[in-house]
C-alpha cells in the first residue's frame, strides 16, 4: 500500500496570493503547499481522499491515470473544489466514479455543484458523473482497501478521518473524541491537522496538534493543512522526536 500527500496546505494554499512573507517567498519546495488531499494506492485500487481546488494539477503532477473512488472528509471548498475535474476520469474510463461521503457532506456538495445533480440543461456541457455511496461510522471496502471512518470535530462540524491498516489521515480537526482515539491505537503513521502557531476555532494549532499526537501515540505523526505562518525549516527543527511537518509529495509505503 502506498500513500502520497498530494497537498499539505491550508485552504488558501502556500504561497498565499499577494503575500510577501518569508514562507511565501521561500525557495524550499517544502514551503510550497497545494490544498490538502491524499492518494491511496494498492496493487488493485486507486483512491483519492478529497478533490481539492488543486485536484487537476495534483492528478497531472502525480500521473494518476485511473481513479477507482473518491472519499470526502467534509464539504469545505478546499476539500471539494476540484470535483468538476472528475470528468476527465469519466472520459477515459467511460464510467462513473464512485464517491463515498456522509449525507451531510452530500447535501452541501449538491449545493456547490448543483448542475452535476440536476437534470442536464443541454447536451455538450460535461458534468462529473459519480455514483453516490453514503458512509457513516461503519468500515467500508473499496477494491482491496478497507477504510475505517474516524469521527472528528472541526469546530462544530463533524468530519471524517480515515484509518487504513496502520495508517490514519485526520485533517481538518481541533478535537479527536475519546472513542476515535481508541480507534487510532497502534498506528505506524498518523497524518494530523496543524494549521499555525496561534489558536484557531476549527483547526488544531501546532501546540494542540502535538498534544493530540502524543495522546494518540502513533509511532510517527506528520502534520498537514499548514498555513504560511509555518516555515518548514524553522518549525521542523523545534518539533519533538517522531513528529514531523508533512510536505507535498511525501509518500509512505507500508
Ligand atoms: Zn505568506
Ligand atoms: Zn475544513
Ligand atoms: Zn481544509
Amino acid at each position: 500500500m502506498k500513500f502520497t500527500l498530494l497537498g499539505t496546505g491550508t485552504s488558501s494554499g502556500v504561497p498565499t496570493i499577494s503575500c510577501n512573507c518569508s514562507t511565501c517567498t521561500s525557495d524550499d519546495i517544502r514551503d510550497k503547499r497545494l490544498r490538502t488531499s491524499l492518494l491511496v494506492e494498492s496493487e488493485k485500487s486507486t483512491v483519492i481522499i478529497d478533490t481539492s481546488p488543486d485536484f487537476r494539477q495534483q492528478m497531472l503532477k502525480y500521473n494518476v491515470r485511473k481513479l477507482d473512488a473518491v472519499i470526502f472528509t467534509h464539504h469545505h471548498f478546499d476539500h471539494i473544489g476540484g470535483f468538476d475535474d472528475i470528468r476527465a476520469f469519466n472520459y477515459t474510463s467511460k464510467k462513473s466514479v464512485p464517491i463515498y461521503l456522509t449525507d451531510i457532506t452530500l447535501a452541501k456538495l449538491k449545493r456547490t455543484f448543483f448542475y452535476a445533480f440536476e437534470e442536464i440543461e443541454q447536451l455538450g456541457g460535461g458534468i462529473p458523473l459519480v455514483d453516490i455511496n453514503l458512509i457513516n461510522s461503519e468500515k467500508f471496502q473499496i477494491g482491496d482497501i478497507l477504510f475505517e471512518p474516524i469521527k472528528l470535530l472541526h469546530g462544530k462540524l463533524e468530519v471524517l478521518g480515515f484509518r487504513i491498516n496502520n495508517f490514519a489521515y485526520c485533517t481538518d480537526t481541533n478535537y479527536v473524541p475519546p472513542e476515535s482515539i481508541s480507534k487510532l491505537r497502534n498506528l505506524d503513521i498518523l497524518v494530523l491537522d496543524a494549521l499555525r502557531y496561534t489558536k484557531h476555532t476549527t483547526h488544531f494549532n501546532l501546540e494542540e496538534s502535538i498534544e493530540a499526537a502524543k495522546l494518540i501515540g502513533s509511532k510517527k505523526t506528520y502534520l498537514t493543512h499548514i498555513a504560511h505562518q509555518i516555515k518548514y525549516d524553522e518549525c521542523q527543527s523545534n518539533l519533538p522526536p517522531n513528529i514531523f511537518l508533512a510536505y507535498d509529495g511525501l509518500t509512505f509505503e507500508m
